[in-house]
């Protein structure tokens, strides 16, 4: 059994010392455990803000799609595929009952439903967490109507293409921002965005004056900081905006004020939600569905960057921040 532990707490960009690589024997189960065998590991940006609750010297945390590989609880047999917070392990020996997410709540993993010959990988991410967050977040929090424009950003990332590509599915003109030429190009050529622009070469303002001149009536915020301040200055009265994430400031080290924008959130009526993906576990399958039927009736394009070797755990996550990564990463092991 191998599994990365937490060495040291993150300074700024993460480090592959950071992470040490430990390797110990696989037990046997117990009564009620099952040994699972990691197939595909997730890395995914709020690994970084939650690392504070792990303690030097303990798992990684994050999810992965495991395999079944001995039981002795009742609820799972050999050969299922499960998705659960196991960690940064190759193998895992537990009692299903009690494994916990990051937050400390228990999280039992669950047997992936039949996603009808699509990858068992797209369980950590169209079919999984980051597809949820795309779609519950976009039709829940932003309520967007056909005609409308949305904008989101960290658009060629695992939340962001499905968030634009949704919202051509739902008849909204979508405007995405990303951080390198190849990525916009795969944005306006692939995932038929009507416009996309490098946020490192552009004014955020200046394109969103050209692109949208109509305003934008829903804003998608992967990102935060100034760009999120920039985008809602270009907002139509009601707009609502789904505040997901903020990649912008999660290496910083020190505090990251973003230029203020309450008057544009006053006098354009804005409404603003933060949100966490559980927020919608009660219909956590209905989402999954709804993504697998878009697959099914290839409305969706989808990328996922694929890092063989379970050793490269720390290079993919590091990946999440350089943007070295185009669509949801996920390890192979
Ligand atoms: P991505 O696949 O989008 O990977 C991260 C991307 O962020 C990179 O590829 C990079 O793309 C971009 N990025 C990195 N640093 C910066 C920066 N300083 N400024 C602007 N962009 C940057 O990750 P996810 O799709 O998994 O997550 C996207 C966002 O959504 C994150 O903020 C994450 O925390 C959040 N999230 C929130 C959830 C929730 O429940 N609220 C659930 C899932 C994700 P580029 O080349 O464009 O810079």
């Amino acid at each position: 059994l191998r599994r990365f532990v937490f060495k040291s707490q993150f300074d700024g960009l993460p480090k592959h010392s950071d992470f040490e690589l430990v390797e110990e024997p696989i037990r046997e189960p117990a009564p009620n455990e099952v040994v699972l065998e990691a197939l595909y590991l997730s890395v995914d940006p709020y690994m970084r803000v939650f690392a504070r609750n792990v303690p030097t010297g303990g798992t990684m945390f994050g999810t992965q799609v495991a395999k079944v590989t001995k039981s002795k609880h009742p609820g799972y047999k050999e050969g299922d595929l499960v998705v659960g917070h196991l960690g940064w392990a190759s193998h895992s020996v537990v009692n299903p009952d009690q494994v916990k997410s990051f937050g400390g709540e228990v999280a039992k993993p669950y047997i992936l439903p039949d996603l009808g010959g699509v990858s068992p990988s797209t369980g950590l991410g169209v079919l999984g967490m980051p597809g949820n967050t795309a779609w519950f977040g976009l039709t829940k929090l932003c309520q967007p109507k056909p005609g409308e424009t949305l904008v989101v950003t960290g658009a060629a990332g695992a939340v962001g293409s499905l968030v634009g590509q949704i919202g051509k599915i739902l008849g909204l003109k979508v405007i995405g921002f990303a951080g390198t030429d190849e990525k916009v190009q795969w944005l306006e050529d692939d995932l038929k965005f009507d416009r996309a622009f490098n946020y490192k070469t552009v004014s955020v303002t200046e394109a969103l004056k050209e692109a949208a001149p109509e305003g934008v009536d829903c804003y998608f915020d992967n990102v935060g900081g100034e760009m999120s301040s920039d985008v809602m200055n270009q907002m139509n009265t009601y707009g609502r905006v789904a505040v997901c994430g903020s990649i912008s400031a999660y290496n910083a080290t020190t505090p990251v004020l973003a230029p203020i924008v309450q008057p544009t959130i006053i006098t354009k009526q804005l409404t603003l939600t933060g949100f966490v993906s559980s927020r919608w576990k009660d219909c956590w399958f209905e989402g999954i569905q709804q993504m697998l039927h878009f697959i099914q009736e290839d409305k969706l394009v989808v990328r996922e960057s694929i890092v063989e070797g379970f050793e490269k755990m720390p290079d993919a996550f590091i990946s999440l921040f350089t943007g070295d990564n185009t669509g949801k990463v996920v390890v192979k092991a």
